[in-house]
């Protein structure tokens, strides 16, 4: 299933990003999914919990999914979001410009990115702090 590597990616750099602030583990992770990007955001938190347990070790990951627009621009000029094709089904985007009929390059809102990872609170008694990656790893 497409959402279930997605989420097995998400989950690996979500280990990655704790790992480089000298955890083994993380408590929450936030992901950005973009209407253009097929991927059904429901489908993926279901993914994403099961997966959590087998490569990851946590049966209660705090999961949160925001959905990102789609954006594409045209040669043409034209810019904004493009018409959805079937939203339920798999946020399929109408690639054709409304302008001038030709075919529309998406510039955001086709992958799925890992936004935050949060980590457990350190044993000094800090706050437990979300990192955020900087260079949000995109992935698909
Ligand atoms: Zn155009």
């Amino acid at each position: 299933m497409h959402e279930f590597s997605i989420a097995t990616q998400v989950l690996e750099a979500a280990r990655e990003a704790a790992a480089d602030h000298g955890k083994d583990t993380f408590e929450g992770i936030s992901v950005s999914v973009g209407e253009a990007s097929h991927v059904n955001p429901d489908q993926l938190e279901t993914c994403l919990d099961a997966a959590a347990d087998s490569t990851v070790g946590k049966d209660e990951l705090d999961i949160e999914i925001e959905t990102e627009p789609a954006y594409a621009e045209c040669d043409c000029g034209w810019s904004g979001e493009p018409e959805t094709i079937d939203r339920a089904l798999a946020y399929a985007p109408n690639l054709t410009c409304p302008e001038c009929d030709e075919r529309l390059e998406l510039q955001a809102g086709n992958e799925c990115r890992l936004m935050s990872v949060t980590i457990p609170e350190a044993d000094d008694g800090d706050d437990g702090n979300a990192a955020d990656s900087p260079d949000a790893n995109a992935i698909d």
